[in-house]
């Protein structure tokens, strides 16, 4: 067994002991093997964070030229590369998941920060420039100021990193709340961040649990806009807290999406892009195609085929290479996911793959196989809920329109796909989907500069793209009056 890590929480440039009582032991999900203890912060250690962080906003980071920002955020990323190993092994054991994913996961954040970095160059305003002959207006963007950043378990480092290197480009400085679960990698991350140059309370990290740390965060004075990844549930209560400070709010919530087959479509394709998109990091997605919508007249084959692939993935531990499918992030949540399954299968769904915890060699983890339930009608729970796990449910269809009327029958938009070879019907029913994102003829692809967000209950704003940087800025605008003669055209002064 390998050593426990032992982390404090990372405030002002270095590691700092709690003010709390206590820590946080993370057991893996895959193994029951103790990883790591994390610092149980509170109010104390988010005050001190706080305060770091306005310090370091009032004194150089604020007023650094774009240029140091992107020259630090550079090195950043090469830092990250360089680490991929390390970070991605923490990854992989702290969420339970492939470690092939994670080091993808390593690699899409050192992206990010490139990327952030470009940006930190450009940030621009206009000038009003017709305003009479005596004045000038200038609308420049600021940096925010303190920020709160809270991130979830699922993708501990994509989630940050869709933030993080943004808010930095902005001038922005950050107190980070990770996930209880899997705060490991943002630690590391902290302090390659001071290795890279980002100057001491730029960056501050307080673990510890949501009601403890989180909401302290939410509720500081001194903290101007809140960036939050997690839950809708979660992301009500931050909204609600939100409003006795007037803060800005980010939200990145829960999803449902609906991968949409139709029977004209590249049938392989469609079943890789259907499989990947419940069952990529163990189906805890948010973007997961958690529904599949499949045109009746091919659904019979297409599910069969289906079934029989998500039967040739392979279940493993994190660590081993070839694992395709790790362990679920703890014993709540598989037990939920099976709960799941029951009521469905109550509310009259079939069970087609699946559908249990699995034991054996597996019983010490919280493991599930990819399960495949059809006959779901809209009004079941499983239609509704985001299950977060390795679960589809199928429900059929016989006109495009139908399609979209059931992908948009739900209370989430963040994404969806739509699988067939006529463009027109593509642009259509892509058109008419009420999402953030839109896949076609693909699935869980994306780009830095494209943003990130959704429609309805699935959040506020959006991340990455030219608008993931604005999102840490403010506007201001400057009326300056420049004299009071006009300016008579054709004559010199
Ligand atoms: P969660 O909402 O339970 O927790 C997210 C974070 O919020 C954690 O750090 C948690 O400690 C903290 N928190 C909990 N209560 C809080 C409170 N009252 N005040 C402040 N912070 C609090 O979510 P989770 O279970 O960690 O993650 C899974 C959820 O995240 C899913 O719903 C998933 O869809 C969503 N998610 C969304 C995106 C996106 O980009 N839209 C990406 C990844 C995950």
């Amino acid at each position: 067994m390998s050593v426990v890590r032992s982390y404090n929480h990372y405030i002002d440039g270095g590691p700092k002991k709690s003010l709390g009582q206590g820590v946080i032991a993370r057991h893996s999900s895959a193994h029951g093997g103790h990883l790591a203890d994390y610092a149980a912060g509170n109010q104390h250690d988010v005050d001190a964070a706080v305060a770091a962080a306005r310090s370091a906003f009032n004194g150089e980071w604020g007023n650094s030229t774009g240029e140091r920002r992107a020259t630090i955020l550079n090195r950043f990323a090469d830092l990250l590369e360089a680490n991929v190993e390390k970070l991605a092994t923490i990854e992989a054991e702290e969420v339970g998941k492939p470690i092939r994913f994670a080091r993808g996961e390593v690699m899409g954040a050192a992206n990010l920060t490139r990327f952030a970095a470009a940006l930190a160059w450009q940030l621009s305003g206009e000038a009003f420039t017709h305003l009479g002959p005596d004045k000038l207006g200038l609308v420049t963007r600021e940096p925010c100021g303190v920020v709160g950043l809270i991130t979830p378990w699922n993708f501990p480092l994509l989630t940050l990193f869709q933030k993080l290197p943004y808010a930095l480009a902005a001038g922005c400085t950050v107190v980070l709340k990770p996930s209880e679960f899997t705060s490991g990698t943002s630690l590391e991350v902290a302090a390659l961040a001071t290795q890279a140059g980002v100057p001491a309370g730029v960056i501050n990290v307080v673990t510890g649990t949501g009601d403890a740390v989180g909401s302290a965060i939410v509720a500081h004075p001194d903290v101007d806009l809140i960036s939050f990844t997690g839950s809708t549930r979660v992301g009500k209560q931050i909204l609600r807290a939100a409003a006795d400070t007037v803060k800005k709010v980010a939200l990145e919530l829960g999803g449902k999406g609906a991968n949409i087959v139709f029977a004209d479509a590249d049938i392989e394709a469609a079943l890789d892009g259907v499989l990947l998109g419940f069952t990529f990091n163990q189906g805890q997605l948010c973007v997961a195609g958690s529904r599949l919508l499949v045109e009746s007249s091919i659904a019979a084959a297409f599910v069969e085929q289906l079934a029989a692939r998500a039967g040739r993935l392979r279940i493993g531990l994190p660590l081993n290479e070839d694992t395709d499918i790790a362990s679920l992030i703890h014993q709540g949540h598989v037990e939920s996911l099976v709960r799941h399954v029951k009521t469905a299968q109550e509310e009259g769904a079939t069970l087609v793959a699946g559908g249990k915890r699995l034991g054996g060699e597996f019983e010490n983890g919280f493991y599930m196989a990819p399960t495949v339930m059809t006959d779901v009608r809209p009004d079941m729970r499983l239609f509704r809920d985001e299950v977060f796990g390795p679960v589809l449910s199928v429900t059929t269809f016989d006109t495009a329109d139908e399609a979209v009327s059931l992908a948009n029958d739900t209370e989430y938009g963040l994404a969806n796909g739509v699988w067939t070879k006529d463009i027109d019907k593509a642009l259509t029913v892509s058109r008419c989907l009420r999402s953030g994102t839109v896949f076609v003829n693909t699935y869980l692809e994306g780009a830095p500069q494209m943003p990130l967000g959704g429609f309805k209950q699935s959040g506020l704003g959006r991340e990455n793209g030219l608008e993931g940087l604005h999102e840490y800025t403010e506007l201001k605008s400057t009326v300056i009056k420049t004299g009071s003669r006009a300016p008579v055209l054709g004559h010199t002064m």
